[in-house]
């Protein structure tokens, strides 16, 4: 970087944009700001200030509780005691393994949703005991989303300490199945099975970060597809077709695939596995990919792509060698999908969350993520993703991390703590 191209990336840095020029109207700017000027919210903030040991001390509990893909469930049962001591009502884990409570509202407003996902990417048996290094803490699930969890708690108790009351009902959720290989069952069970289907109007979920409003979900489609063959002796079954030049074929031809920068469209090939020894016709080989996309059209032109050029080098491999033992099939399994969701700029949900960041003393920028809220937003609730206040590293690592910085913390958590309040129709006094 040139000295005076650092020098105009330090003044975009500094200079604070107008609250318009980040995309939020005055209205919903106004409105926040007396939502924090008030009586009430001064006393919900100084909450979440006491609250902040508490807070790291409940991280270091749930951190040390595995939540692996698929088990969730002791950390669910500790979480749902967590809500229970936080005076909520019709507690409960539900049959997907969602542990929540509802916090009552006066009537009048519609159900409100606040989540944070329970599952880790780590599998059972990972050292999850966490170690405390100066100003951070470091364990593997620690940030994304063990820290989230009880941040909810510290809302709760800050509108307990300030008596607010609500016209909405609020349900606190700690869900399952947000990272990968859950591929969003929390939330698939919640929408379309659970009781509150049919309530829900409002939903937000907390992730690790700061300021960062999440109005669009990236959406994906993840498949396994396993190419069968006979197999045989590399040098007595020689001539014999081979699962795993169709499994090449198919590689090469997927890597070929043109996919747009807007919307964002990626793809990968992402494990590659099979046969058994170096002198073996492998009898399977399979591939597991992971397309991703912005926009419904390109995800579904992707998913077509690739389900197009599967039987073609199954055909090729068939008809280049021998099938006198037996043909190349291909077993095609979908195993993640994501709907591609967005809640438009200008709805009140984004608005309310914008005008929080900026009310709160930061800048607003939206965008687009992969996380719980594809769902609801798929279905055309409004959702958002929010950052729960704290700043992590390396999530998804071994190495991952926890900053330990509290008044940027406190700040954070505020905007998400009035963004709640204000969606849920507080009466602030
Ligand atoms: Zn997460």
């Amino acid at each position: 970087m040139t000295l005076r191209r650092s020098i105009v990336a330090m003044l975009l840095a500094t200079a604070a944009l107008p609250a318009a020029a980040q995309g939020v109207d005055p209205a919903h700017l106004a409105a926040m700001k007396k939502l924090m000027a008030s009586k009430a919210f001064a006393t919900a903030r100084a909450s979440l200030e006491t609250d902040y040991d508490r807070i790291v001390k409940d991280i270091i509990t749930l951190t040390e509780i595995e939540a692996p893909p698929f088990k969730e469930a002791v950390r669910a049962r500790a979480y749902l005691e967590m809500l229970r001591a936080e005076g909520l009502t019709d507690l409960e884990i539900d049959a997907e393994g969602n542990a929540m409570g509802l916090r009552k509202g006066t009537g009048g407003g519609p159900l409100l949703v606040v989540a944070a996902h329970l599952d880790t990417v780590f599998p059972a048996g990972t050292n999850v005991k966490v170690r405390r290094e100066g100003n951070r803490l470091h364990a593997p699930g620690v940030g994304d989303d063990t820290c989230s969890l009880p941040v909810l708690l510290a809302f709760l108790r800050a509108m307990k300490a300030a008596n607010i009351t609500t016209k909405s009902d609020i349900l606190f959720v700690g869900d399952v199945g947000e990272e990968g290989p859950g591929d969003l069952r929390g939330m698939k069970y919640l929408f379309t099975k659970g009781k509150y289907k049919d309530r829900i109007g409002q939903f937000i979920s907390f992730e690790p970060g700061q300021a960062r409003v999440t109005n669009a979900g990236v959406g994906s489609k993840r498949y396994k597809i396993t190419f069968k063959g006979p197999g045989g002796h590399s040098l007595g079954a020689f001539g014999l077709v081979n699962p795993a030049y169709a499994l090449g074929a198919a590689m090469v031809e997927f890597g070929k695939m043109q996919v747009p920068a807007k919307p964002r469209t990626v793809f990968n090939v992402g494990i590659v596995e099979g046969g058994t020894s170096v002198n073996s016709i492998p009898f399977e080989m399979a591939m597991t990919v992971d397309m991703r996309s912005e926009g419904v059209a390109e995800l579904k032109a992707e998913e077509d792509y690739l389900l197009a050029l599967i039987p073609k080098a199954v055909a090729w491999e068939n008809a280049v060698r021998s099938t006198k033992e037996g043909a190349i099939t291909a077993d095609i399994k979908m195993i993640g999908d994501r709907p591609v969701g967005a809640t438009p700029i200008a709805a009140d949900i984004v608005q309310t969350a914008g005008a929080a960041v900026i009310a709160g003393g930061g800048e607003a920028s939206f965008g687009a993520s992969s996380t719980d809220s594809n769902l609801p937003m798929s279905l055309g609730v409004p959702a958002i993703t929010l950052g729960s206040g704290f700043d992590t590293d390396r999530s998804h690592s071994l190495d991952e991390s926890l900053l330990l910085d509290k008044p940027a913390t406190v700040k954070h958590m505020a905007m998400g703590l009035a963004t709640v309040l204000s969606l849920a129709g507080a009466t602030m006094k």
